[in-house]
């Protein structure tokens, strides 16, 4: 893409005049696209950030409404919105396509869990963290882990902050710095000790210079954690080596994962058969009897059911995805099974 030809050539030029970014980072930028988990406090002002600067497609994920107390720092609010209490997804796509400019954004009103991360973050090249809950970082973690994707962490609570970038291949993960959450009502929260809206700009401004450098295919600093503090306007950097035993990162055991995972079989009592719910869309059915073409015997299609042997197992398909996998009272098994012949 020639600045004669883009049509935002002269929307970007102060950007683009900037050196280590310059216009090919600029047209990477806008062909690049990123997940953003959480559009409150530090989500908004990310993505506030991201599609000011013109990022191709944000993907953003929120499950939660908006209140008048969040008005202080979540830039993409307003009062009607309070009001309203309008999904902060919904809030938030509305007010970034009133900026204008190239971006697509794709909102969706969720909870992020094990279950939906893969399909959310299917085609970014980054994750970001934008939520306030320790039990989604460390499954996005796993995930971006397991997949070789870079995602930065944030958190903030009253005027401090963490910002750590997880780079595939180098520096720590979440878990080789915090290998456990620790109890509920150990750590201070937002509600217990408050948060100022200068300390959410702070580390939302690391994390989106970040992903600026990252998306626009500059080169990577050595990954660090960043403690900052906007009261005391101070920030150091803490040099963290990886944890070759860190359970994610070393050992590639992605529990938090795992766990939702397995949620997905049931073994049905008295009957060696295992029920196993689809990962995310239905099947269809027609183009999974094809692909089983030469793979399994006995393919049969009745309406809505698809059955079909992998021998020893003998498995029923239904039209909703569920499928009952005959033969076996193991839960991994079956699944392993269904996410090979029936699609993960
Ligand atoms: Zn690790």
């Amino acid at each position: 893409m020639s600045a004669v030809e883009d049509p935002f050539a002269r929307r970007f030029a102060r950007q683009v005049r900037f050196a280590a970014l310059g216009a090919e980072g600029q047209a990477r930028l806008q062909r690049a696209s990123a997940l953003l988990v959480g559009c409150g406090a530090l989500g908004g002002s990310i993505a506030q950030a991201l599609v000011r600067s013109g990022i191709g497609r944000l993907v953003l994920v929120d499950r939660d409404v908006v209140e008048e107390s969040n008005l202080p720092r979540q830039v993409l609010f307003e009062e009607r919105h309070a009001r309203e209490s309008a999904l902060k997804a919904e809030a938030a796509a509305e007010s970034l396509a009133r900026i204008g400019g190239p971006t697509r954004v794709e909102a969706h009103a969720a909870h992020v869990d094990a279950s939906n991360l893969a399909e959310l973050a299917r085609g970014v090249g980054l994750v970001l963290d934008g939520t306030d809950n320790l039990e989604t970082r460390y499954v996005l973690n796993d995930h971006c882990v397991e997949a070789g994707m870079p995602w930065i962490y944030g958190g903030v609570v009253g005027s401090g902050g963490l910002v750590l970038p997880v780079l595939p291949g180098s520096g720590p993960c979440l878990r080789c710095v915090f290998p456990e959450a620790p109890p509920p009502g150990v750590l201070p929260t937002c509600e217990t000790a408050g948060v100022l809206q200068p300390a959410v700009a702070f580390v939302a401004a690391l994390q989106a210079g970040l992903a600026l450098r990252i998306l626009s295919g500059a080169p990577l600093p050595t990954p660090r954690l960043v403690e900052l503090d906007a009261w005391d306007g101070r920030a150091r950097e803490i040099e963290l080596a990886r944890d070759p035993a860190c359970a994610c990162c070393g050992a590639r055991d992605f529990s938090f994962l795992r766990a939702a995972r397995l949620q997905r079989a049931t073994r049905l009592c008295g009957r060696s058969t295992v029920q196993v719910r689809p990962a995310r869309a239905r099947p269809d059915l027609e183009l999974v009897a094809r692909a089983l073409d030469g793979v399994a015997s006995d393919v049969r299609r009745s309406g809505p059911i698809l059955r079909f042997v992998i021998a020893p197992e003998r498995f029923t398909l239904f039209a909703d995805g569920r499928a009952l996998v005959e033969g076996t009272e193991d839960e991994q098994r079956a699944l392993a099974l269904y996410d090979r012949y029936v699609g993960a």
